[in-house]
């Protein structure tokens, strides 16, 4: 019987200290969810991969010319993902950009730039 007691009280505490886990992830993803909401409603843009919104989220500026850089992904993400991943995102913005008529956009040059300065920070990463 005594047995018994010890194995309910240590589930009951498991049990308790896993509630409180999922209680703390559950408050958190809350608090980043408005955050968000607050971000868009302000107008903010946010972060391609992630969602994120740019005022809270630190985003990581990628150059595409001498004077100008852009920022599809926060830092986080930046860093998280892979070069190819990286670039895909850094396509599908200089394209949306594209859309707009200026005649001083030269997409291919942009992305040839953009990705020489990808290579170079994320190079030789688990090669
Ligand atoms: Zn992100």
């Amino acid at each position: 019987m005594v047995k018994g007691t010890a194995a309910v009280r240590i589930m009951v505490t498991m049990l308790s200290i896993m509630l409180i886990i999922v209680s703390l992830r559950l408050i958190y993803v809350s608090n980043i969810q408005s955050k968000n909401i607050i971000g868009t409603s302000r107008g903010y843009s946010g972060c391609d991969n992630c969602g994120d919104t740019w005022n809270w989220k630190k985003y990581h500026i990628i150059d595409y010319s001498e004077t100008s850089g852009m920022f599809p992904l926060c830092e986080e993400c930046y860093q998280k993902l892979d070069i190819e991943k990286v670039k895909h995102y850094v396509r599908k913005l200089a394209e949306k950009g594209n859309k707009s008529d200026r005649d001083d956009y030269n997409l291919e040059e942009m992305l040839e730039y953009a990705y020489k300065i990808i290579d170079k920070e994320k190079g030789g990463e688990g090669e």
